[in-house]
Parts: C-alpha cells; sequence; structure tokens
C-alpha cells in the first residue's frame, strides 16, 4: 500500500468512527438532565421513598425506560402518552381546555399523566408508575412534544444541522442539547446555578400559566423556523437558552410533583 492509499484508508475510518457512534439524545440526556435536578430538590421524606422504589438516584437511571419499553409489549398503548400536539394559532383558552377536556387524537400525554398522578397516590408502592411519571412529566416541556398535529410534532419537518440531515423534533430532543457538551451531571448543575434565582417563580406557576407558555414557546419555535436561513451556528446561538430554561422549569415542576405525591 502506497502513502496515498494508506491516507485513503485512514480518512474513510476516521469518518466511520464519527458516524458510527451512538446519538446521546435529549431522550437520554434531556430526561436525566431533568430527573438530576428534579432529584436534587426534592424533600428528604420524598427522596427516602423515591430511592426506596427505584434505587439510590435510580429515578436519574431510570428517567428513560418509558421510551426504552416502546419495543416491548408490556404497556401496549403507552406510544402515545409521551406527546400532546396542537393545531397552530388556537385561542388560550382553547390550548388551556386540553388539560381537562382531552384532545381525542393528537397524543394522550394530559390524560396519561393525571391518571399516573392519580395511580400513585393511591398505591405509592408502584416503580413502574413512578418511572413514568419521571418521564413523561419531562416529555411535557419538550416543545416538539407539545407541537403541531399536521407535520407530527415537527417529525416531517426537514432540516440539515451542520451539513447532516435532521428533523425539527430531533434538533429539539437531541441536536441543541449536544452542541453545548455537557454531561448530565454538569448540565443539571450549571441550569441550577444560572437559574436557581427563578425555582420561586416557577414553583408558584399553575398549570394554565405553564401549558400556555409552552405553547407559545412552541410557536415561537415554528415562527423563527420559516424565517430561518439554515445557518445552524444562528440557531444554536438563538435557542440554546430558552432550551435550557425549558429543562430547569422541567425539572423544578417534576419535583414540585413528587414532593406532593411520595
Ligand atoms: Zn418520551
Amino acid at each position: 500500500m502506497n502513502k496515498k492509499q494508506i491516507l485513503y484508508v485512514l480518512v474513510c475510518l476516521t469518518g466511520m468512527s464519527i458516524y458510527s457512534v451512538p446519538a446521546f439524545s435529549w431522550g437520554q440526556e434531556g430526561h436525566r438532565i431533568i430527573a438530576k435536578i428534579a432529584y436534587d430538590n426534592l424533600n428528604c421524606g420524598t427522596r427516602k421513598k423515591v430511592d426506596k422504589l427505584l434505587g439510590k438516584q435510580g429515578m436519574i437511571y431510570y428517567a428513560n425506560w418509558p421510551d426504552e419499553i416502546k419495543s416491548d409489549t408490556i404497556y401496549p398503548t403507552s406510544y402515545d402518552w409521551h406527546f400532546q400536539d396542537f393545531d397552530g394559532g388556537m385561542s388560550d383558552s382553547a390550548v388551556v381546555a386540553a388539560l381537562t377536556d382531552y384532545p381525542k387524537e393528537g397524543g394522550n400525554l394530559f390524560r396519561a399523566m393525571d391518571s399516573l398522578v392519580a395511580e400513585a397516590k393511591a398505591d405509592p408502592t408502584r416503580d413502574h408508575t413512578l418511572r413514568f411519571i419521571v418521564h413523561l412529566a419531562g416529555d411535557r416541556f419538550c416543545p416538539m412534544h407539545t407541537a403541531h398535529m399536521d407535520d407530527k410534532g415537527g417529525n416531517t419537518v426537514k432540516m440539515q444541522w451542520f451539513g447532516r440531515n435532521t428533523r425539527l423534533h430531533t434538533v429539539w430532543d437531541t441536536n441543541l442539547i449536544e452542541s453545548q457538551g455537557y454531561s448530565y451531571t454538569e448540565y443539571a448543575q450549571m441550569l441550577t446555578h444560572k437559574y436557581g434565582w427563578k425555582k420561586k417563580a416557577i414553583l408558584q406557576m399553575s398549570e394554565e400559566e405553564l401549558l400556555l407558555r409552552n405553547y407559545h414557546f412552541t410557536e415561537a419555535i415554528y415562527a423563527y423556523q420559516a424565517t430561518w436561513d439554515g445557518n445552524t451556528y444562528h440557531y444554536i446561538y438563538r435557542w440554546h437558552e430558552p432550551m435550557e430554561e425549558q429543562l430547569y422549569i422541567a425539572g423544578i415542576r417534576l419535583a414540585k410533583l413528587l414532593n406532593g405525591v411520595y
């Protein structure tokens, strides 16, 4: 093999290693960040009960379990518990109505959360119920899990991310969070330092206020999408901090929920 051939093989191998690295998605890292922030904000008594059910810090380890069991048959109806789609341009009152008058199509996130919380209150010893609550409480704050029905929550919106094919849904589940390069523990710690001053206000917000905030947040993402020039750096610059705030809010609200149930 001459030098040119060796160089060619090296270039190919380098390329292969880049593309064969498994993606650490929001599905994994985002849910862990949210669970870690929540865990650090649990009351002592609640933390003991949660640890007893899932093992020490287990709620972080199991934060992605509801995504993993989609490939199993034990919870055959759980697929649509992870999202609740909306149409664009809805009135605030129509959006808020979805919290109690569950939409008949476009996901079952709100219905699933309400029944899981009721289940946990009735029987706080069921570990699967807790695993679902930890995960779905995070999905509730993923903008593309409460996005438009007609594009399947951003899944049909094709995009380029540093020259590679992706979709709007994946940008928000995976690409944006990856772009910052933190581990989940570093990210959770950083967000606590950065947004801790907002904790009190986040705890005081009603479910209706939070849902409307989410809805308008997602609508702003769609509005930006319509004008975006394809510059990935600008996308990250524009959206990574709002994305981080979503993670922090999700963590604090999950802690509040668990402190009230367990
Ligand atoms: Zn999910």
